[in-house]
């Protein structure tokens, strides 16, 4: 009998043995293309030879000093790589152990901020529905996933929720992409007006959608408008990238691509690919300036944060994503994944849409195609896919259910950088025989 506290209780799943570039192969010897690199975590794949290095360089060296007491190169030296090539106002970096954490420290970290500022009535989040930032209480509260948060409620900080920007079922008929944006982000003054702006903190958001839609871009001019009413406002903007993030969708950091300035962002997941556990919270000179201004203290802590161990795998990652080109390989080797999508699925009965960007993609399933009427979700069909696909030998990672009262069925892919074209076809076969399999 396993000691092994289970995800599920009633699911003995295949002990994972050991990693192959884009494989994971079990105890069994199966093995399996990780298409969604777990999560959106394997950038690099399961055996990169120079992550493994530098962590067995750190460990024998010194594998662990708190930042009580010390601060270590490791630390400084990953500080410096992410914030030469962090949007343009974004100054220091505060590590954590993974992306609840990071999402946490963004959260206490605004709130400290206003403070520092003397605005001490600021203490709401506004956050979008269909959301996940996290599993940790204040993370949880954030996202906007009511099957999620329902059970913990009375637990919870108070947040609110407004539409996500999802313009395949949220843009209206005859509405342009542009306007589909404005309204949806005006749905934050409107919601900020009606709590009274002065109690509000921040506003908290994906660039790019990952755990709850399927790799959802925003449409042009969102991010624009909602930094503007940020700024009118006077509240922050927490920009989530755990998930789309470090590359994964062709930009180091994927609201470079929106032209957006957030003051905060937070990431993990292919911050350390896997490798380690490690997450980070940037965030601008301003917020930094406040606090060193003011109490000089940051009023938190993990006996993890900045791991020196950590630290050291992932300044390798991000020197592989950046000067290894492996972020452009996310860009060219994403077009070509998107491209197969399309020849497979792209007149596929029951694939409503096919998005996302880089090597971060999604397909909606739906019972109609014409009307975007979803599957019955006692069907679930996206868990018929994820068991299908396992057992034609591929990861990939599904979402659904009812998600406040819309239901959905969507497949997220989120590969290792590294794929190749022969892997890219690979996938795309593999997720066919799935479909096929779930769909009979
Ligand atoms: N934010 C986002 C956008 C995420 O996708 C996730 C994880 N799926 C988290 C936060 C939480 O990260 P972790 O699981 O590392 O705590």
């Amino acid at each position: 009998m396993s000691h092994v506290f289970p995800r599920h209780t009633k699911v003995r799943p295949p002990v994972a043995r050991r990693g192959d570039g884009a494989y994971i192969i079990d105890a069994e010897g199966r093995r399996y293309l990780d298409g969604s690199g777990g999560a959106a975590v394997s950038c690099l794949g399961h055996s990169d030879p120079e992550v493994i290095a530098a962590i067995q360089a750190q460990a024998e060296q010194l594998a662990f000093a708190h930042t009580g007491f010390f601060t270590s190169e490791p630390a400084e030296t990953l500080a410096d790589r992410l914030i030469a090539h962090a949007p343009e106002g974004i100054e220091k970096v505060y590590f954590v152990s993974g992306g609840s954490e990071a999402v946490e420290a963004a959260l206490k970290l605004a709130r400290q901020y206003f403070l520092e500022i003397g605005e001490p009535a600021r203490h709401r989040v506004i956050a979008r529905r269909q959301s996940y930032h996290g599993n940790t209480l204040g993370a949880l509260a954030t996202g906007g996933n009511a099957w999620r948060r329902e059970p913990f409620a009375p637990l919870m900080i108070e947040t609110s929720h407004i539409s996500p920007c999802y313009d395949y079922r949220g843009r209206a008929e005859g509405e342009s992409a542009e306007d589909y944006g404005q309204r949806v982000a005006n749905e934050l003054e409107a919601e900020l007006l009606r709590l009274g702006p002065e109690t509000v903190l921040a506003f908290v958001a994906e660039p790019v959608v990952g755990a709850t839609l399927g790799a959802v871009p925003p449409v042009p001019g969102y991010f624009r408008r909602i930094r503007e009413i940020c700024d009118a406002h006077g509240i922050l903007l927490i920009l989530d990238e755990v998930m789309c993030g470090m590359g994964r969708t062709g930009t180091l950091f994927a609201c470079e691509q929106d032209g957006v300035r957030p003051d905060i962002i937070t990431i993990a997941k292919g911050l350390g690919a896997g490798y380690q556990p490690i997450g980070a919270m940037l965030c601008s000179g301003a917020i930094y300036g406040a606090i060193e201004g003011g109490s000089g203290f940051f009023q938190h802590g993990h006996t993890y944060s900045g791991h020196p161990t950590a630290c050291a795998a992932a300044t390798v990652v991000v020197d592989k994503l950046t000067g290894g080109g492996l972020t452009d390989r996310a860009r060219t080797m994403g077009e070509t994944l998107d491209a197969a999508l399309r020849a497979a699925f792209g007149q596929h009965p029951h694939v409503g849409d096919i998005r996302g960007r880089g090597m971060f993609r999604g397909l909606e399933l739906v019972a109609d195609r014409d009307t975007k009427e979803p599957f019955a979700p006692d069907r679930a069909i996206h868990k018929a896919v994820k068991r299908a696909a396992f057992e034609a030998g591929l990861i990939c990672y599904p979402m659904g259910g009812t998600i406040d009262g819309l239901r959905g069925d969507h497949i997220l892919l989120a590969p290792p950088f590294i794929l190749t074209e022969a892997q890219v076809e690979e996938l795309v076969g593999k997720l066919s025989t799935a479909l096929d399999a779930a769909l009979a």
